[in-house]
């Protein structure tokens, strides 16, 4: 069974999950070799959730075969000597996204991807209901250097026992920023940016895609609901489909101006349980977004050692070259 160990100088957790070694790559070998595609179904476990299409399936969600969390027992707190541990409890999910194993975000229609959007948004729900569960994290990884180990077209759902360290860190930036001006940093913070328009990708009335003011990655770009919401759970079906008309624009223009560079998607949303008062009310003060993140450069030894990230490209020069990409879709 995973577990969580944390480093008793750092406080970070870790998940040791050495199942995780065995999972296999892809070696070529097509469709045929390939657990995703249709016909293989059984080489998958049962899905926990699937969305029919006109001719079969069209998105399904599976547990990872070889999974960093399990959702067997009980969340036991730990200690030898004067390290923690914490029992490896959570869910790991695999959403394979399409029937089509050659398809991708910038390939999919608007309609495909609204439905891969509202599929994650019921599984988000579904999961933030177990009581174990204070996090849910979705992720999706392009490419074997951004972690992918298979190139059908897939994204992950991982629920949590506790909420991670680097969530908390925004939790009180956004509780400390509501408390000094009784609004929310990110409204704050989409109403300069669409004012100032410098960083902005692309924008409508639902959402906004926009290169942040400090990005640690060349043409790392944010997506934002515009209206105020915490928790990506309350991402409705029409939202579902105005997200995917953002998301799936801008996948376009990144492989226009960076090609099918290897990259990643991650959530940022609010906690599943009622927030302890350390973070006040986070239903007012946190904003959850969507990070794409191409892999343009590697973190190495200075980044690793301070934290601090050197970016070559400005914010406002990529913005720039991904707004010229964008063709409304
Ligand atoms: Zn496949
Ligand atoms: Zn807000």
């Amino acid at each position: 069974m995973p577990e969580f160990r944390q480093d008793l100088v750092t406080g970070d957790w870790v998940i040791m999950a050495q199942d995780r070694a065995h999972r296999p790559y892809d070696h070529g070998g097509g469709n045929s070799a390939c657990p995703f595609c249709p016909h293989n179904e059984e080489r998958t476990p049962p899905a926990v959730l699937t969305l029919e299409g006109d001719t079969g399936w069209s998105v399904r969600v599976v547990p990872n075969k070889y999974p960093a969390l399990t959702p067997e027992g009980a969340v036991v707190d730990g200690r030898i000597g004067p390290y923690a541990t914490r029992t490896g409890v959570g869910f790991h999910d695999v959403v394979v996204e399409s029937p089509e194993h050659d398809l991708g975000l910038a390939t999919y229609t608007v309609e495909h991807l609204a439905q891969v959007m509202a599929v994650w948004a019921e599984r988000y729900s579904q999961l933030a209901a177990d009581p174990r569960v204070q996090y849910v994290q979705i992720l999706r990884n392009h490419g074997r250097r951004a972690g992918a180990s298979r190139e059908h077209p897939h994204s992950q759902i991982m629920a949590m026992p506790f909420v991670p360290d680097r969530v908390r860190l925004e939790l009180n930036r956004a509780h400390s920023y509501w408390s000094t001006h009784n609004a929310c940093m990110f409204c704050e913070m989409i109403e300069h940016e669409l004012e100032a328009e410098a960083r902005i990708v692309m924008a409508d009335s639902e959402f906004v895609a926009m290169a942040p003011f400090a990005p640690k990655m060349p043409f790392e770009t944010w997506i934002l609901p515009v209206r105020h919401q915490a928790s990506f759970g309350q991402l409705d079906s029409a939202g579902a489909t105005a997200l995917a008309r953002v998301l799936g624009a801008l996948a376009k223009a990144m492989n226009s101006t960076v090609s099918d560079v290897p990259h990643n998607l991650v959530l940022r949303t609010s906690p599943t349980q009622a927030a302890p008062d350390e973070w006040g009310s986070v239903h007012n003060s946190y904003h959850w977004r969507l990070e794409m993140v191409p892999r343009l450069s590697t973190p190495a030894g200075f980044e690793i050692g301070t934290g601090v990230f050197v970016n070559v490209a400005t914010p406002e020069d990529a913005a720039k070259q991904l707004k010229t990409a964008i063709c409304p879709v």
